[in-house]
C-alpha cells in the first residue's frame, strides 16, 4: 500500500482539523492549541495543548481498545496527528457524569461534588449557534438522529467508556468528574467511538492534591476559571497517562 498522504481539509472545528486522505474510508485529524470556552465566547492560544491532547486521546484509545472498547482510533501519524475511521458524526454530546459539576450544578438544585450513582447520562443537540441544548426524550424523538436500537447502543458504549476509564485512571490518582462523548455510523453502519478523550473533555481531578480544591482541577476549568497552568495541568495528565503503556501506534 503507498504511504498515507494527506489531502484536502474536510472540516475545521474549535479544537481540531479533519483532513481527507488517500485512501477511503480514513482520515486524518489534526490537535490545535485553540482553547475556546463558554460556546467560543472565550477564546485563547495554548501553546503545547494540541500535542498533549493527541497524545492523551490516543493513549485512552489504544487503552480502552485493549479493555474490548472500539473507537474510530486508527492509529498516530506525525505528532499532533492521527488517523481514524471516517464517521458520519452524530450530531448528539453524550455526557457522562459522576460527580455534579458545571452546568448540571447551575441548572439544578445539586451540591458541587454531589456523587451521582449511577452515573447520569445526559445527551444534548451539537449545535453551537443553538447553544448546544440539553435534550428531553420527546425532543431526541422528534430530531430523529437516532433509532431507539442505536440510542441503546450508544448509551450502552457511553456507560462502558465511563467504567473503563474510571479503571484506568483511578490507579493513576485522577478522579474521573465527567466528561463528553461523541459517535459516529461507519460505512457498515456500526456506532463507533468518535472526537477525543482529553482534558478538553473531561473534568479531571487530582486524587493527590491538596485541600485547596482549585490545585486539584487537572482540565479546561483551568482555562474557563482563569486558574492558570492549563498546559502545566495537562501535562501532568499526559506523564500519568504515559503510564498505562509504550508509545502510541503508528498507523502505517
Ligand atoms: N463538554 C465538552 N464539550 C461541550 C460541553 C461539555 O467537552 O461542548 C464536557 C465538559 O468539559 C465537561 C462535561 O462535558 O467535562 C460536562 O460539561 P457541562 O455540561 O458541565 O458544561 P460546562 O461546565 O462545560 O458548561
Amino acid at each position: 500500500m503507498s504511504a498515507l498522504a494527506i489531502e484536502a481539509l474536510l472540516h475545521e472545528g474549535k479544537a481540531k482539523k479533519v483532513f481527507q486522505t488517500n485512501r477511503a474510508g480514513v482520515v486524518a485529524v489534526q490537535f490545535k492549541d485553540d482553547a475556546t470556552a463558554f460556546n467560543g465566547e472565550k477564546f485563547s492560544q495554548l501553546g503545547g495543548k494540541g500535542l498533549l491532547n493527541w497524545e492523551i486521546s490516543a493513549r485512552l484509545f489504544e487503552a480502552l481498545e485493549r479493555q474490548g472498547q472500539p473507537s474510530h482510533y486508527l492509529g498516530c501519524l506525525e505528532p499532533g496527528w492521527m488517523a481514524v475511521q471516517e464517521l458520519e458524526i452524530v450530531p448528539l454530546e453524550v455526557v457522562l457524569r459522576n460527580r455534579a459539576a458545571g452546568s448540571l450544578c447551575r441548572q439544578l438544585p445539586l451540591a458541587p461534588e454531589t456523587p451521582l450513582q449511577p452515573a447520569l447520562l445526559d445527551l444534548y443537540y451539537k449545535d453551537d449557534a443553538l447553544g448546544d441544548p440539553l435534550l428531553t426524550e420527546a425532543r431526541l424523538e422528534l430530531l430523529g438522529l437516532v433509532s431507539a436500537a442505536e440510542r441503546q447502543e450508544l448509551e450502552r458504549q457511553a456507560r462502558q467508556v465511563n467504567a473503563g476509564l474510571r479503571r484506568l485512571l483511578e490507579p493513576l490518582a485522577i478522579e474521573l468528574v465527567d466528561f463528553k462523548l461523541e459517535f459516529g455510523r461507519n460505512q457498515a453502519g456500526q456506532l463507533l467511538l468518535a472526537d477525543e478523550i482529553s482534558p478538553d473533555t473531561c473534568r479531571l481531578w487530582d486524587c493527590s492534591a491538596g485541600a485547596n480544591p482549585e490545585q486539584r482541577i487537572l482540565d479546561k476549568d483551568r482555562f474557563r476559571q482563569d486558574l492558570g497552568g492549563v498546559v502545566e495541568a495537562y501535562g501532568e495528565v499526559l506523564k500519568r497517562v504515559q503510564g498505562l503503556g509504550a508509545m502510541p501506534r503508528n498507523y502505517l
